[in-house]
């Protein structure tokens, strides 16, 4: 009836709500002048009458300019958490990649519950992404970018001045943002973040060693002396890798010792990134290839247009990225056929780790595009996608919340298993190439039948879900 959509309606789940963010000013360390400029913005919120009587106007938005690590999302949170208003938070770079195409709708959806769960902080990760100068990017990823961009500063002017939903958005490059973001009534104040010297080295480590059984002695000046150009959060993990060394040792309280052996630690990581081995450049090469191989297969993703493991500013390993039929995409007629692909190319990396160097010897390298698959195959599902629930309005419900997670999963399973036997298949299918290519011609019999072989292969080749 009625009276239930409605109801259903009214619970809808927040796709971009984060829940129980509880990080205050205190949680943030070393970023002084910074903390004042961001003391003001939670004013906007407990304040805003005053501000608006007194004529003042409230910015629409605050960028936060800085490099990955120093704690810009920690500050976005805090502002949220010391308002005590609700925090919503996306990167930009899903607005371009989970769905291909559908950037411009989600920005909207981001919004639209912002809205309803006002006064919040909308936090937006990495805004380079999908904020560089229009007409800069050549080629149908940028009429994708622009599509979203373009929703993303209709929704921003249209909280100008209102102060019931400010955003706060984090890059790395703000030199090459569209102008059109940072106009008055946008992201007008530019704050920028940082690496943190020396004291405040010290003060980071000394606010993540408050939960900690440190020594009493411990010589924080020492381990900050060590770790020049780090960041809070490699600092961060410092003191968890010398928890963990502790505990290792069965000691009680951790030392200076523990914490410049994990400070060196930290350090080789970084290096590592820096100077990949032949083997990392191995496994990075599989993991991209694997998911071109595997869009290679289907209708929608098939027009592979770059693929690169060269390193990138920001934090990607590598990139795929596929040409795409924008009309389709933009007006939200994927299929859901489509959306399965998409999420199969997502899982490729993992099942190709598993094809090439076996279940035992899995790396890490996929997690990234694992959680990209998760969290479409939950977007999948709440959007009344899987054949199970299709139409159902009171799937909507929050105490269905684990039915969700567990569709989800027997989406994400099925997803998996077709890119196995995807990848599979591409690899029979190139050996059997090279096969044809070494037979002489004289055995035109043999020839055929492989060719015969092939074809069928071809056919068989998996198409639904
Ligand atoms: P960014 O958004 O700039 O990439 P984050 O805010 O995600 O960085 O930082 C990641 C983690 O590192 C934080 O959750 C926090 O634990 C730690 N961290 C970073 N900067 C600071 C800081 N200034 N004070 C305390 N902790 C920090």
């Amino acid at each position: 009836s009625g009276a239930r959509v409605r109801r259903a309606h009214s619970k809808k789940l927040p796709q971009f709500l984060e829940r129980g963010v509880d990080v205050k000013f205190s949680d943030v360390a070393g970023l002084g002048k910074i903390r004042l400029e961001l003391e003001e913005v939670v004013k906007f919120f407990t304040h805003g009458e005053m501000y608006r009587r007194r004529g003042v106007k409230i910015p629409g938005g605050i960028l936060l300019c800085g490099p990955p690590g120093v704690g810009k999302t920690l500050l976005a949170k805090a502002v949220a958490g010391e308002a005590g208003v609700n925090f919503f938070s996306i990167s930009a770079s899903q607005f371009v990649e989970i769905y291909v195409g559908v950037g411009a709708s989600r920005v909207r959806a981001l919004y639209q519950e912002a809205k309803e769960n006002a006064p919040s902080v909308v936090f937006i990760d990495e805004l380079d992404a999908v904020g560089r100068e229009r007409g800069l990017i050549k080629g149908s990823g940028g009429q994708e970018r622009d599509a979203t961009l373009n929703q993303l500063l209709v929704c921003l002017d249209g909280f100008e001045g209102k102060g019931e939903v400010i955003t706060i958005a984090a890059t790395n490059r703000p030199d090459i943002l569209d102008p059109a973001l940072v106009r008055p009534g946008r992201f007008d104040r530019k704050i920028f973040v940082p690496k943190p010297g020396i004291i405040g080295r010290i003060e980071i480590l000394k606010v993540h060693a408050r939960k900690k059984p440190m020594a009493e002695d411990v010589d924080y000046m020492a381990v900050a002396s060590m770790t020049e150009g780090m960041v809070g959060a490699e600092l961060a993990n410092i003191i968890e890798v010398a928890a963990i060394n502790m505990m290792r040792d069965g000691r009680s309280e951790i030392t200076t010792d523990d914490l410049l052996q994990a400070a060196q630690i930290e350090e080789r990581g970084t290096l590592d990134r820096k100077d990949r081995s032949t083997e990392m450049w191995r496994q990075l090469a599989l993991n991209e290839a694997s998911m071109a191989v595997v869009a290679a297969n289907f209708s929608d993703l098939k027009n592979i247009e770059f693929i690169t493991i060269s390193p990138r500013a920001g934090r990607e390993l590598g990139y795929v990225r596929v040409k795409m039929d924008h009309v389709k995409f933009n007006s939200g007629m994927l299929s859901r056929q489509s959306l399965l692909d998409h999420i199969t190319v997502q899982v490729a990396p993992r099942a190709a780790d598993e094809i090439w160097y076996g279940e035992d010897k899995l790396s890490t390298i996929w997690a990234e595009t694992g959680d990209n698959a998760r969290s479409a195959a939950r977007a999948f599902v709440l959007g009344g996608l899987s054949e199970k629930h299709h139409g159902l309005a009171d799937f909507w419900v929050a105490d269905r919340l684990n039915e969700i997670d567990l569709e989800a999963l027997r989406i994400l399973n099925m997803c998996y298993d077709r890119a196995k036997e995807v990848s599979l298949y591409a690899w029979q299918v190139f050996q059997l190439k090279l096969l044809l290519n070494r037979i002489p011609l004289h055995s035109l019999k043999i020839r055929i039948a492989i060719q015969e072989a092939f074809d069928k292969r071809h056919q068989r080749a998996p198409q639904d879900y």
